[in-house]
């Protein structure tokens, strides 16, 4: 069984708006499916993560370009983003919502919308998912000891946080650049991250990551016709540039080692925390 799920390509990409390029993590996939979306009438709101004072994670329906662009970059935390769909459809009256999430929360929406107890009336203006790859995540306060014990930066200075090259990266207002190997940042991991199994959102309509690309471009999942059909115009109207996917070691290759990495170590987990009689996730994907 292919480490990544199913899907119907795989590409490398990045926006080609010099506003997203300029505040987004590493291609701007997000940010510009988001912005296509809500300028062509294909999406009438999004739910992102905007961040507050500290770095603090805060679910935001957008529903203008802007607003997009100032949730842009990743947070290492987590955004509930979940929480404020209901508020997308009811309070802001979206018809047609795009959500972008981790792998656990694309995976808790597909439920959802299979499943929609709590959810009546939602389903059918779920209309995207966007789901970013996901290694693990950290509680605030364990994000916020990585910035300022390990790395001796004040969480007020961070413009950027990043994973890479087996380092925790934290880029200051200042130009600083700081860093600490993930052999340190691991004990501050969210714990519920070491049963999950799924690296690459396979549940959503795209997928995307810096893995596997070079820098400042994604690797864009292309899961179904949905994110088919969008990914594609975006390229044919000059919002997306593509290039081929390296599908050698560092590229592809690398992106299905760190997908089958995530799989094998954390059904270990599982079996371990089954035997301790700890609760585990019912159906996790193998
Ligand atoms: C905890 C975490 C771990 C990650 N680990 C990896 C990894 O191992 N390998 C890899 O290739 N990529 C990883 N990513 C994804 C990567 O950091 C980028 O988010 C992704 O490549 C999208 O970049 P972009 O330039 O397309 O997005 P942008 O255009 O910069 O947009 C990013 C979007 O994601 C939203 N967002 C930011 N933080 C969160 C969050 N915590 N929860 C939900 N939504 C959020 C933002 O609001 C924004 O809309 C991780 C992301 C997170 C949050």
């Amino acid at each position: 069984m292919d480490p990544l799920g199913s899907y119907k390509s795989i590409i490398s990409a990045r926006a080609t708006d010099k506003r997203i390029l300029k505040r987004c993590q590493d291609g701007g996939i997000v940010s510009a499916v988001f912005i296509y979306g809500l300028e062509n009438n294909i999406l009438d709101g999004v739910i992102v993560a905007d961040k507050e004072e500290g770095f603090r994670p805060v679910p935001k329906v957008a529903t203008t370009p802007e607003e997009v662009l100032e949730a842009a970059g990743t947070k290492y935390t987590v955004s509930p983003n979940l929480s404020v769909l209901k508020s997308a459809i009811r309070e802001y009256a979206c018809e047609k919502v795009g959500v972008v999430g981790t792998p656990c929360q694309i995976l808790s929406l597909r439920k959802a919308l299979k499943y929609p107890v709590g959810f009546r009336h939602m389903v059918d203006k779920v209309k995207l998912l966007v789901g970013i790859f996901c290694m693990e995540n950290f509680p605030y306060m364990g994000m916020r000891i990585i910035v300022e014990e390990l790395c001796g930066v004040r969480i007020e200075d961070v413009v950027k946080m990043d994973i890479g090259k087996g380092k925790f990266w934290v880029y200051t207002r200042w130009g600083e650049v700081k860093s600490v190997k993930l052999k340190k940042t691991h004990p501050y991991e969210q714990s519920s991250c070491h049963v999950c199994t799924d690296y690459t959102a396979e549940l959503a309509d795209i997928s995307t990551g810096s893995v596997g690309s070079p820098d400042g471009w994604s690797t864009v999942i292309i899961r179904n016709e949905r994110g088919e059909e969008i990914i594609n115009k975006m390229i044919e109207e000059g919002y997306l540039e593509r290039r081929p996917i390296d599908e050698g070691k560092f590229g592809l290759g690398l992106l299905k080692k760190l997908a089958l990495v995530k799989k094998e170590k954390n059904m270990k987990e599982i079996e371990h925390r089954k035997e301790l009689g700890l609760p585990v996730p019912p159906d996790v994907c193998h």
